[in-house]
């Protein structure tokens, strides 16, 4: 039997130390960070990642904390209103900036290393529709599998009309969009996105996490499992929900029903790394083996989910990395 090819299609790549810490001390604050966790989520720590858990390319969706620069940065603004106005034109140039200046790098990343595939982030909210069309053209240029969106940090749902026009470049440029999801802001309920998909059928969305509901097969899953029902282009990613099968809180064969009502061709395996291995985890959590790195647990614990569900060999080879290649294109060279 050859080697399973997995493509993590779903993970969150740090430009470096710097940026990581801004992601776990700015950006995932609120939230608690797994205490003693150093993992910062670099380009070095995803090599060891790969080499630890056999994954073979990772795909890294770029996410700039626009939304939230923008709250923050209209605090620090003037009085006057002139200045203040002055300022907040300022401050957006900046971001749109700081977005595609990260965008940039991750091109000239995944130009040096076949292995990393990565999806442009764009937020047309704090960009503006036009500048972040433009954006997602100039980043198809560098070599962009996709569009990444945030609706919790853009502040509005799926069916905004200001993605309207990214919708539809999307679809002429066969384009897929990756959005989050998950119970954490309204804005990113599945469901959140019925009106865009009514309104634009062929779009390509891919819907993290399965919906990301706190309770296996819960309503956030299902309004995904219905999306996908109802429109052939719909996609989801496993990232964040397989170890629930590693942990015991699901059953295999759940699971695999669960992936059956939702196409195993739709499904890509994805893990959300640098995320999934900071963030607490669930109740049932359970340690990996004690020669796994304790910064992989969770990724690790998804990979051999990932390798034992009682899936057919070729339901299997697709959501580890068949499907992602079809929707998207990406190739790896020749292995070895
Ligand atoms: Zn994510």
């Amino acid at each position: 039997m050859s080697e399973l090819e997995i493509i993590d299609m779903h993970c969150h790549l740090q430009r470096d130390a710097e940026h990581g810490q801004e992601m776990r001390d700015y950006f995932l604050t609120p939230h608690l960070v797994k205490p003693g966790a150093p993992n910062l989520g670099t380009l070095d720590e995803f090599k060891e990642l790969m080499a630890a858990t056999g994954i073979s390319a990772m795909n890294a969706l770029m996410f700039t904390w626009s939304g939230r620069y923008l709250r923050h940065g209209l605090y620090t603004l003037p009085d006057d209103p002139e200045e203040r106005a002055a300022g907040e034109t300022d401050l957006r140039r900046r971001i749109l900036r700081r977005i595609s200046d990260n965008n940039d790098w991750a091109a000239s990343i995944a130009r040096e290393h076949p292995e990393v595939g990565y999806f442009a982030g764009v937020n047309p909210v704090v960009m503006g529709p036009e500048a972040a069309l433009a954006e997602i053209e100039g980043q198809r240029a560098k070599g962009t599998l996709g569009v990444k969106i945030v609706p919790s940090d853009m502040g509005v749902t799926g069916s905004d009309p200001r993605l309207f026009p990214i919708y539809e470049y999307c679809i002429e440029h066969d384009v897929p969009v990756l959005t989050e999801t998950g119970g954490h802001s309204p804005n990113c309920r599945p469901g959140g996105f019925a009106d865009a998909l009514a309104k634009f059928p062929a779009l390509k969305l891919v819907f993290a996490h399965f919906g990301h509901d706190k309770e296996f097969g819960g309503p956030l899953d299902r309004e995904v499992l219905d999306l996908t029902r109802a429109y052939e282009n719909v996609h989801t990613d496993t990232s964040l929900r397989l170890h629930e099968v590693g942990d015991g809180s699901v059953e295999p064969e759940d699971m695999v029903k669960h992936l059956r009502a939702l196409g195993t061709d739709r499904v890509m395996f994805g893990t959300n790394y640098v995320f999934s291995d900071l963030l607490p985890e669930r109740p049932a959590h359970k340690p990996a083996p004690a020669d796994v790195d304790p910064r992989f647990t969770q990724v690790w614990k998804s990979v051999q989910v990932l390798k034992t569900l009682p899936l057919t060999d070729d339901e299997r080879a697709g959501i580890a990395a068949g499907n992602f290649k079809r929707l998207t294109g990406f190739r790896l060279p020749a292995a070895r």
